[in-house]
């Protein structure tokens, strides 16, 4: 029977595949069948969980307080005693061998097995010793699922990965193992998971709830990232509806690519820059593939993801270098780290100890917040995108402005490490234009005074609308009053775009909307003419916008920006996009 599911398609693109079930917090029994080859490796990874374990009980036993009652260490002598048996150590790796197993699947199949013996004993004491055992495997169970990380990812290629939540770091692996798509119980059309998906090109669906009941971890799933449907076990004519929109979407390709070559301008003669954000050094080549003005957005704090220590100057200076020469002489704006709230780095990196639990991270210490809090971590970036500043053009972007002293700190900060550079004899472009992300209400509204200490604004609509609307990016419950149409939002762009217009310094916008078909109209509207977005949306928007005249879009889109019911919000929307 085919099950549906819907939820909130935040990467567009169809998939089918075969559901690979995550159960996070939850150890996963899943059989996978190993080649020959890793039959070794695995016997070896269930060792030394099985090692780890005991090295636990061992803790334990020698941490037991003096007063305790001597039933509580015969207990755990006894859990290590079954740690030590064949029972859990021969007889799983026998299975890991004939069957070619992974060590979870043999841990539970001798599982079962010592259940179904010890389910027929008459002696209810020894009964109940299966207890015992059940504690001890799952105990070597957690230790394994510790290390399995790289096994599951091996099993992606292909899959359609259903899981609780994804971090932005999975979603980098999960391309990495060429996953078909995936689909998340929660999460946000924001979140930096869902904008790496869209810009990774993985179609994706997210919040779709208790999704992990129901599918049955192998079986055939259709995605529509689209519209955000989920189909398990489609009828042969829902797959060949799902292979014929394939194709279409094929076609459409085909066409939008006629465009990569066309200069940007409307139909009344406005020359516009389409630029692209990217999130990894890999991005650049979608960027060459669509053929990019430059890059608008270099989100820089993925260098800091998947790792346990910070990327050292080094590190940064490979990375920037290798992108400004890919380039090729387009300009970069790198964004300084914007680390903190859902792309949040591992504790064990950073250099100043951070209380474990921020209550409301978007609000907490991040982007420039934090690395002004901790220069330890920001003076390495900075020196290795001056030393890089000499292979070609780039801009310097700050994340997260609320006030004009982060500006000015941050100046401060700049001025002093091109000291340095200068006294180390280090050459570096003396000029690098550096500009601000406008995302919080407070510095749109305040616009005029970053405009006039910055060399350009950029504006991100992801956590403008966040901020505004008071709406966390990644929860799916208050999903529905995401609104890039509310006229507080239009209000804070415009008010935006204005101040740059008025201190003649260049405006951008590098939030989602700048790429969503629905929008890049309205914004040429608002006098926007340099947009920032994920590659694989930038020949569709510039089809809109090669077909517009801002002329004929302005009035419509000024009187959006007076405008709150939602009815008249769309029928101005369609006249804005109608040709
Ligand atoms: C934004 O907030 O619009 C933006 C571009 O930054 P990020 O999505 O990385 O927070
Ligand atoms: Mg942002």
């Amino acid at each position: 029977m085919t099950l549906m599911f819907n939820g909130i398609g935040v990467s567009r693109g169809v998939a089918v595949g075969e559901a690979h079930v995550l159960h996070r917090y939850q150890v996963d029994v899943t059989a996978r069948k190993l080649t020959k080859k890793q039959v070794p490796a695995e016997c070896r990874r269930l060792r030394r969980a099985i090692k780890d374990a005991k090295a636990q009980l061992l803790n334990t036993r020698d941490n037991i307080p003096k007063d305790a009652p001597s039933d509580i260490s015969s207990f755990i002598e006894t859990h290590i005693l079954m740690l030590d048996d064949s029972v859990l150590n021969d007889t799983p790796i026998d299975i890991i061998k004939s069957e070619q197993c992974n060590a979870e699947a043999a841990l539970q199949q001798q599982r079962e097995a010592l259940a179904k013996v010890f389910g027929t004993m008459e002696d209810h004491y020894l009964a109940t010793r299966i207890d015992d055992i059940n504690h001890v495997i799952d105990m070597v169970l957690r230790e394994l699922s510790d290390t399995n990380e790289n096994l599951i990812g091996e099993n992606w290629k292909g899959q359609i990965v259903i899981a609780d939540d994804l971090t932005p770091a999975d979603t980098i692996d999960m391309q990495n193992h060429g996953v078909a798509g995936f689909v998340t119980e929660t999460g946000g059309q924001l979140s930096h998971t869902a904008i790496l998906a869209r810009s990774l090109g993985i179609p994706a669906i997210v919040g779709v709830h208790n999704i992990r009941q129901y599918v049955v971890p192998g079986e055939t799933l259709t995605l529509d990232g689209r519209n955000g449907l989920v189909l398990a076990e489609p009828t042969e004519a829902m797959l060949n509806d799902v292979k014929k929109r394939q194709k279409a979407a094929r076609l459409k390709q085909r066409e939008l690519n006629k465009l990569i070559d066309t200069e940007t301008e409307t139909l009344d003669g406005i020359k516009l820059q389409l630029n692209a954000n990217i999130e990894i050094e890999e991005d650049i080549k979608a960027v060459k593939r669509v053929n990019a003005d430059g890059v608008g957005l270099y989100r820089t704090e993925f260098l800091y993801l998947n790792r346990n220590s910070l990327p050292t100057e080094q590190e940064h200076y490979k990375v920037y270098a290798k992108v400004i020469r890919a380039l090729k002489g387009s300009m970069l704006t790198l964004r300084t780290a914007d680390l903190g709230s859902d792309k949040e780095i591992s504790a064990r990196a950073m250099t100043t100890p951070r209380s474990p639990l921020a209550h409301n991270p978007a609000m907490g210490l991040r982007g420039i917040r934090l690395c002004l809090n901790d220069t330890q971590l920001f003076i390495p970036q900075l020196r290795a995108i001056f030393r890089a500043s000499t292979k070609g053009p780039i801009r310097i972007l700050l994340p997260m402005l609320t006030n004009t002293a982060e500006v000015h700190q941050t100046l401060t900060l700049i001025n002093a490490v091109k000291e340095d550079l200068r006294k180390e004899g280090i050459d570096f472009d003396e000029n690098i234009p550096v500009g601000g992300m406008i995302e919080v209400p407070a510095a749109a509204i305040a616009a005029n005074h970053f405009a006039s200490m910055l060399d350009f604004l950029s504006i991100g609509t992801n956590d403008l609308i966040q901020y505004t609307l008071a709406i966390d990016r990644i929860d799916d419950q208050v999903n529905y009053l995401y609104d890039p149409l509310h006229p507080a939002v239009l209000q804070l762009i415009k008010l935006t775009i204005d101040a740059g217009i008025k201190a003649k310094i260049p405006v951008s916008l590098c939030g989602e909307m700048a790429g969503d078909p629905r929008y890049v109209r309205l914004l040429l509207g608002l006098g926007l003419t340099d947009f920032s977005m994920p590659p694989n949306s930038l020949l569709e928007a510039k089809r809109c916008l090669l077909e517009s005249k801002r002329s004929r879009i302005r009035k419509h889109a000024m009187a959006l920006l007076e405008t709150t019911d939602a009815h008249d919000q769309l029928v101005l929307l369609d006249r804005i996009n109608g040709n």
